[in-house]
């Protein structure tokens, strides 16, 4: 017992020196959440950055330990805007496997490591999007992440979600049996109560699915009526919380926009009236390539040596529509899909769908900063911020996939990663 007690202590003096350590960070270049600065140097102290600028003006206390890597960028540490960190990808363990026969023990103990790795590969911050049957197993990922007792992004969580009635799966089974559902059904009034539930059980947003596949011909179809997600929207605006919607369909995207959702996942059909339409009511479009990209390859694309499936192709063009209309764009993969610790591969896939580097560079730390009211707290290299650093070879405003290597990932000013 003792020595468990000086354990504790020992640890406890550490984290506390660890807690006023400054670090000077310089790289070839400071990308600052907008704009690429070069000669740049960023003081850190304890929790937070204290000044970033030129480094002849960034003045450093004399035990300010220094951090260089030649050829280098320098960014604010990445915003995950669309994972699901209970779900691991669909060609290990399909989807309705992993809700029906997976306890929510076993899950939490895999999304530890999935929150792990997707802090190691620079993302210190997540926006997850809900557990898929796992009640609210991100809660409490979030609190662990939080006391310091496991590794992993700053989390901002949905738990449950809500589905309409007969719209979600796991789908197919003898309708005799009651089966689990990925989320929690609600229906008019009732959908009051839910939210609110859901609020008192930890859910910092409240995530709808608008629309789901569940057309006569398993086409996106609206699931609430425009009345519902309005009295959605109101229950969670009162409580300070933002409703954000799963929508695909043109028709549900616009119930959405109209109701007050602040970001729509998903927006596989969104075209250049929608997209202007989001952006006239500043809606945040999170466009989840990579999930479209990667279940396509599941179910048996050979990428690169065969042509486009359909989906692709239409994810394609209404990426393209939605650049085109100004709407502005976050950043967020749909991971879990696809492994955590891989979200870089949405930002490639931005690039190679159209957007400028510089713009999916800013998708994933201001925007989604901007769209997730975490403007204030992270998103920028900027004085009074929390010191959440990334530092890559090479230059990820020319070549995106240079965001792979990373060299330093911080967070609250405590170092994770550090290569050589
Ligand atoms: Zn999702």
């Amino acid at each position: 017992m003792r020595l468990l007690l000086s354990i504790f202590f020992i640890t406890s003096i550490l984290v506390s020196v660890n807690a006023q350590t400054s670090y000077v960070l310089t790289a070839d270049r400071v990308f600052d959440g907008e704009a690429i600065h070069e000669g740049w140097a960023v003081l850190i102290q304890g929790d937070r950055i204290i000044s970033a600028g030129p480094k002849e003006k960034v003045i450093a206390p004399s035990n300010a330990k220094k951090i260089n890597y030649s050829n280098s960028t320098l960014t604010p540490g990445l915003i995950e805007g669309h994972s699901h960190l209970l779900l691991y990808p669909y060609n290990i363990t399909d989807w309705d496997t992993q809700v029906l026969k997976e306890t929510d023990s076993y899950r939490t103990a895999r999304a530890t490591v999935h929150a792990k790795n997707t802090l190691m590969a620079g993302f210190t911050t997540a926006r997850d999007l809900g557990t898929e049957g796992a009640g609210y197993s991100d809660v409490a990922l979030k609190r662990a992440i939080n006391e310091g007792i496991i590794p992993g992004p700053r989390l901002m969580v949905a738990g449950r979600a809500i589905v309409s009635t007969g719209s979600y799966g796991p789908k197919g089974y003898d309708s005799d049996q009651q089966i689990m559902l990925g989320a929690e059904a609600a229906d008019g009034n009732d959908l009051i109560r839910v939210v609110r539930d859901q609020i008192g059980k930890g859910a910092d947003f409240i995530k709808v699915y608008a629309d789901y596949r569940w057309g006569v011909d398993g086409e996106d179809r609206p699931s609430f009526t425009l009345d519902e997600l309005k009295l959605i929207n109101e229950v969670t605006k009162s409580s300070g919380r933002a409703m954000v919607c799963h929508a695909k369909s043109k028709e549900a995207i616009k119930r959405a926009v109209l109701a007050g959702a602040e970001t729509i996942e998903h927006a596989d059909f969104i075209d250049v009236e929608i997209g202007k339409l989001m952006k006239d009511h500043n809606v945040t479009y999170i466009p989840t390539i990579a999930a479209v990209d990667m279940i396509n390859q599941y179910r048996g694309w050979k990428k690169g040596t065969q042509p486009e499936p359909a989906a692709v192709v239409n994810k394609k063009k209404s990426f393209k529509e939605a650049i085109a209309s100004g709407v502005t764009i976050g950043m967020g993969g749909d991971v879990g899909v696809f492994p955590h610790g891989e979200n870089a591969l949405e930002l490639e896939l931005m690039v190679e769908y159209g957007l400028p580097v510089l713009d999916a560079l800013k998708a994933c730390t201001s925007i989604n900063a901007k769209a997730f009211h975490l403007e204030k707290q992270v998103g920028f290299i900027k004085e009074g911020l929390k010191a959440d650093i990334v530092i890559v070879s090479g230059d990820p405003s020319k070549n995106i996939s240079d965001l792979r290597k990373v060299k330093l990932v911080m967070k609250d000013g405590v170092v994770y990663r550090q290569e050589k």
